[in-house]
């Protein structure tokens, strides 16, 4: 199942156990039977399918993607040590860029792969792919094939 798909199911799960939350409340303040018997019908039988489909256990939210690792490279990066956040609770990872600078990076952006490279070598690399680019939509020369005599 695609992340997205997984995430639709988990919401539409959400909501339908905080719907049955809601069937369990109506139920349980209903006023003593045999007064509204229909209703107490409806929402027992509401409840019955929700138990029947499985719909009222919510699975655990997912685990959060692993967190760097000191001395295992992302990108151009590799994680030298973990400094506990401080200033609003950002941890920071002391990096070392392949080309020998280094710096402190957020940790979350290290885990989402926005921080690859010291910014230098992150413009060069996006100045190749741009170059790379430019080059697949001007070919050298465009060839046309002979028209049929
Ligand atoms: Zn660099």
């Amino acid at each position: 199942m695609s992340r997205r798909a997984e995430a639709e199911r988990r919401r539409a799960l959400r909501a339908a156990a905080r719907l049955v939350e809601g069937l369990e409340a109506l139920r349980d303040a209903l006023p003593a039977p045999p007064a509204y018997a229909a209703t107490r019908a409806a929402v027992e039988s509401a409840l019955d399918a929700a138990v029947r489909y499985g719909i009222a256990a919510v699975p655990p939210p997912p685990p959060p993607p692993a967190g760097p690792t000191a001395g295992v490279p992302i990108g151009s990066l590799t994680p030298l040590e973990r400094i506990p956040g401080v200033k609003h609770g950002h941890a920071k990872w002391l990096c070392r860029c392949a080309c020998g600078k280094s710096a402190t990076v957020r940790a979350t952006l290290l885990r989402r792969g926005k921080v690859r490279a010291c910014p230098a070598c992150a413009n060069a690399a996006k100045g190749e792919r741009m170059a790379r680019a430019h080059r697949a939509r001007n070919p050298p020369a465009h060839w046309i094939e002979d028209e049929p005599a």
